[in-house]
């Protein structure tokens, strides 16, 4: 074969070898489009955790990230378009929100209760976006709520929507008593979802010690109590949550 010939060919096998690494590779950041992989740098840095406890329908919850720009981005590529490439800074950001939720708590007395998505939404997805978090945090929640009735999603929905959507759609899988819980879920808007799990645990007679979602939505002001927010103490770099021992421990076992 000529020489010409030969590099011909290795010129197509190359560029073949990056049309296929392009489709199974992302080429784009998640948060801003960039071309990057994954999550680039900068936004990265939007998605340094900023742990603070808001409260919803009379629910104080840890929430870690403010729903947002680039973390509303990057939440929604990672729920609804397959950007599981994106988990890494957002599982990071749930661990420190957990890891502010459980401080100073007896270790091993919590249990985690992720929220669990309605069927059609794990069709879709192919997986539960809050366990798939967790799992990289190296927790493995408890498998204690279910759906009791299908629900619509709740996206698009207003408060008073959600809250009778919500009301009724879960119930634990048998009794809970003597268990206490870290309710977990992703976004947390209105409250009515978070406050339908709350309900659906300590109604089979377990309690949920603290509330952790990975982002929150701020609410229009609409009236003065409508939102509350605790400005807590600083909580250092996003890096060295886990540093913090006692902090993270059974069933919240750091990975
Ligand atoms: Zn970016």
């Amino acid at each position: 074969m000529a020489a010409d010939s030969l590099r011909r060919v290795q010129v197509f096998a190359r560029d073949a070898l990056l049309d296929a690494c392009a489709l199974l590779v992302p080429v784009s950041c998640a948060g801003c489009g960039a071309p990057d992989r994954s999550v680039c740098a900068d936004c990265v840095g939007a998605l340094r955790p900023r742990p603070e406890v808001v409260t919803r329908d009379g629910i104080s919850a840890w929430a870690a990230l403010e729903y947002g720009g680039v973390v509303a981005q990057v939440v929604t590529a990672y729920k609804d378009s397959s950007r599981t490439d994106a988990a890494a800074p957002l599982a990071r950001a749930l661990h420190a929100a957990l890891a502010e939720a459980v401080a100073g708590r007896p270790a091993g007395a919590l249990e985690v209760c992720a929220v669990p998505s309605t069927p059609a939404a794990m069709r879709a997805r192919g997986y539960a976006p809050v366990d798939a978090l967790l799992a990289r945090c190296g927790i493995r929640p408890s498998s204690v709520l279910r759906l009791a009735r299908d629900r619509r999603d709740q996206a698009g929905l207003g408060a008073e929507a959600r809250r009778a959507n919500a009301h009724g759609a879960l119930e634990a899988r048998r009794r809970l008593d003597e268990r206490r819980f870290v309710l977990v879920d992703d976004v947390l808007t209105t409250g009515a979802t978070i406050a339908e799990a709350a309900r659906a645990v300590t109604a089979a007679g377990g309690a949920i010690d603290a509330v952790v979602v990975l982002a929150q939505t701020p609410l229009r002001r609409s009236g003065p109590s409508s939102e509350s927010r605790q400005p807590l103490r600083d909580i250092g770099s996003a890096d060295d949550y886990g540093g913090r021992t006692g902090v993270v421990d059974p069933p919240f076992r750091s990975g």
